[in-house]
């Protein structure tokens, strides 16, 4: 059904495109050919110009054969991390690696190719489907910029599979935390620390003050947080006058997540009003949870595009956030796949030509089974 070789021959020509966080152009423009030659709409959004870019989002969109079906959508995203230009590809043993160099960027090359593949075959041994949507994002690993300056409008879809996962084929992630980040300033007051330390109050011993009244690191099986940078203080002989913290909480539960923020942010607060000075906090969202159940529809469909596969799903959540995580918060149900890629941002990384071509039978299974439902 899949052609290896074509699958292969493409990896290895994508890959060899440099492609970065906001400067996507040269992969854009390459898929976008690819597409349109494979008879998909394509349409590219403003989220480039929203982020400094010089790529938007690719949307395409295959029409179905068949109606009232549900609308799938697959993602991948076309940025990479560094050192990421010049990607030299070799093959060994079935496995395809960079020369050592630089990353060899099956995050997320291996997925846009599953995604091509899938299409020619859809079309090649001519399935009946319903409309299936393919998504290319930018900027995913400098903040996942681009799902954030997507224009929702253009993706019609029931649900979304994010090829961009760890673990082999089977693989199946339908959850992930929330984030929030937490800064705080606290603002002591400044004295010289040998001739009038009383005059002063150190912000270092009340933020310490602080933190060792809090609970912090593993809260429980679905929620973290860590305070990891710690700023202030200029001299020795100075009581130092500001210092300032920036944490994270997550989790996959939105209720635990905001317990856990306004216990950090009231051990704060307490710890500045008990020592007289003022403490300035802000609590950012970073991305919202995702929380897919094994129930929901969205999740059965893989699970029996993965046993039609003969493959045994493996559902498990993840502790990191993803394009994935911001989709769901704006509506649309999503769930990330593991597509067999390995050592990911590292000169490391590997991916099995195996793992490249069962991710793309896959993709095909899914819209088979949607077609289905
Ligand atoms: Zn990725």
């Amino acid at each position: 059904m899949i052609n290896q070789g074509r699958v292969v021959q493409e990896f290895l020509e994508l890959v060899q495109i440099d492609s970065a966080s906001g400067q996507e152009r040269l992969l854009t423009d390459a898929l976008k050919s690819r597409l349109t030659a494979l008879g998909l709409e394509v349409v590219e959004d403003n989220a480039g110009a929203a982020i400094g870019g010089n790529s938007g989002n690719l949307i395409a969109r295959l029409p179905g054969t068949l109606k009232n079906v549900p609308t799938v959508a697959f993602a991948a995203h076309l940025d990479r991390v560094t050192p990421g230009f010049g990607i030299k590809p070799r093959i060994k043993d079935g496995v395809i690696y960079s020369d050592g160099t630089t990353i060899l960027a099956a995050d997320d090359v291996a997925g846009i190719v599953q995604m091509l593949e899938a299409v020619r075959v859809l079309k090649e041994q001519n399935v009946e489907h319903g409309d299936v949507e393919l998504l290319f994002t930018i900027s995913e690993e400098a903040g996942l910029k681009g799902a954030k300056n997507l224009d929702r409008s253009l993706v019609k879809a029931d649900a979304a599979y994010f090829l961009d996962g760890g673990g082999d084929v089977g693989t199946i992630i339908p959850s992930a935390p929330a984030q929030r980040k937490i800064t705080v300033t606290v603002n002591g007051v400044p004295a010289h620390a040998g001739i009038e330390p009383e005059k002063g109050i150190s912000a270092i011993v009340v933020v310490a003050d602080a933190i060792t009244r809090m609970n912090l690191g593993r809260i429980d099986e679905e929620t973290t947080c860590n305070i990891g940078t710690i700023k202030g203080g200029v001299a020795t002989n100075i009581v130092p006058a500001e210092v300032t913290l920036l944490c994270e909480v997550r989790s996959r539960n939105e209720g635990k997540l905001a317990t856990q923020v306004d216990h950090m942010v009231g051990e704060f607060e307490a710890a500045a009003k008990r020592f007289g000075v003022t403490a300035d906090i802000t609590v950012e969202e970073s991305y919202p949870a995702m929380n897919l159940s094994e129930d929901d529809q969205a999740v059965q469909l893989v699970v029996e595009a993965v046993k039609a596969l003969g493959l045994s799903p493996v559902l498990t959540p993840t502790g990191g956030g993803s394009d994935a995580n911001i989709l769901v918060g704006k509506g649309l149900p999503s769930v990330i796949l593991g597509i067999g890629m390995e050592k990911v941002h590292s000169k490391e990384e590997f991916i099995s030509i195996k793992q490249l071509v069962a991710g793309a039978e896959l993709v095909v299974a899914i819209v088979k089974q949607a077609a289905k439902a």
